[in-house]
């Protein structure tokens, strides 16, 4: 995964590279006189009298250091550090616009990562009025690079990462999936510091945010927040030997699919009539607009027809959105089912395969078992399965319920 980013951040920057190379021979062709500081400063370099950008006697080689180190891994603090501990210092010119004449600057982070790293005149090629002109190929010039091209290119694949992994946040499990019972809202995920101050650890819980949640009103004594181990240690219980077999499962998606079918068969009915009560109404819409056609629209009798045709085109409209919402359920039934695999997968040692996961994992396998888990300030009190194991666990109930009364 990693490598794949690495390496489609690599070739971007070798297109880039390329690009870079076709503008610099038209540039090269072009200025060739060109090349001359004309007032930009660049770290590690001194310029000669005729503007030309030559090594800086104890700064060029900590500048050529850098780019070794960064592409060894080391983080831009730890190479500024090194850089100023070994004697690192820009010294100010009289006619410098940044500082007094003889102001030293050391190197820090910042600098390093705005005005050194992504700058490809550390290989020769420095961009002047948005053009690029490859020093290195200026006759007579002898321009010095504090880097090559590829490690240039290593470095610039690496800032990309080192960017989005500093984005990159905790991943919180089973985000939208805890609802507050009292409010019937979903929680979120927080992960705050708690503990004494020398053992200090982030402890996952989830918390309602909605003003009008009974819990925040102090005189009930609620906790806000429930802890994510209450959440995991009632799937690991309610999973707790549950175990499955082939015909385990096709006995479920029998009894799924006649269920769904007398669901089905349910939804057709009603649908099947609501369309029987729309075309009716449509009909005598259209009847009565026929019907008063011709008569004055001031009489009596138009108004009263007129008021009725009103009341069917309400009538007609809330039986279109009701068989468009019967529509949508149709498709619906199947729509959680997980495969036999799948639900071996997850089914047998459910319990131990959440235990022994990592966070992410049992992430993608409680969402595989449950659509939410609803909590009050102590426990989960209720919950909502996908099928299978919906129709699993309602077997299951009944049967138990049927053991207690015999
Ligand atoms: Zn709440």
């Amino acid at each position: 995964m990693v490598l794949v980013v690495v390496g489609k951040a690599f070739v971007l920057s070798k297109q880039y590279s390329d690009k870079l190379s076709q503008d610099v021979t038209r540039g090269v062709r072009r200025r060739h006189s060109e090349g001359v500081a004309g007032g930009t400063y660049k770290h590690g370099y001194d310029t000669d009298a005729s503007g030309r950008f030559i090594p800086h006697e104890t700064n060029f080689n900590l500048i050529c250091d850098a780019w070794v180190m960064r592409r060894d891994g080391k983080s831009l603090k730890a190479i500024a550090k090194y850089m100023n501990d070994s004697g690192y210092a820009r010294t100010y010119k009289e006619d410098s616009k940044h500082g007094k004449a003889g102001q030293k600057s050391f190197m820090n982070d910042k600098t390093l990562s705005a005005q050194v790293f992504p700058e490809p005149f550390y290989y020769g090629i420095l961009i002047q009025k948005g053009k690029p002109i490859d020093l290195r190929e200026i006759p007579g010039y002898n321009f010095q690079p504090a880097t090559d091209e590829e490690t240039y290119n290593i470095v610039q694949a690496m800032t990309g990462r080192a960017a989005t992994e500093r984005k990159r946040k905790i991943f919180k499990p089973l985000v939208g999936m805890v609802v507050c019972d009292y409010y019937q809202r979903r929680m979120v995920a927080q992960t705050p510091l708690s503990g004494r101050k020398s053992e200090k650890m982030r402890i996952l819980s989830y918390r309602c945010d909605y003003a009008n949640c009974p819990r925040k009103r102090k005189e009930l004594n609620l906790s806000q927040s429930v802890r994510a181990n209450v959440v995991f240690d009632f799937m690991y219980g309610m999973l707790k030997d549950f175990k499955v077999t082939r015909a385990d499962y096709d006995k479920l998606q029998q009894r799924l699919a006649s269920t769904n079918s007398a669901k089905l068969q349910d939804l057709s009915v009603k649908i099947h009539s609501k369309q029987g009560a729309l075309k009716s109404i449509e009909r005598q819409v259209k009847e009565l607009s026929l019907k008063i056609i011709n008569i004055d629209p001031t009489s009596a009798i138009y108004k009263a027809n007129e008021g009725h045709i009103n009341d069917l085109e309400v009538q007609r409209e809330e039986l279109q959105s009701e068989i468009a919402k019967l529509q949508s359920q149709l498709t619906d039934p199947a729509k959680d089912n997980l495969s036999f695999e799948e639900f071996l997968n997850v089914a047998n040692n459910a319990d131990l395969h959440l235990r022994a996961a990592d966070v992410a994992a049992k992430d993608r396998i409680a969402r595989l078992i449950y659509l939410n888990v609803a909590v009050d300030d102590q426990k989960v009190v209720d919950y909502q399965i996908r099928e299978p194991f919906k129709t699993y666990f309602k077997l299951h109930s009944i049967s138990h319920g049927r053991g207690d009364k015999t």
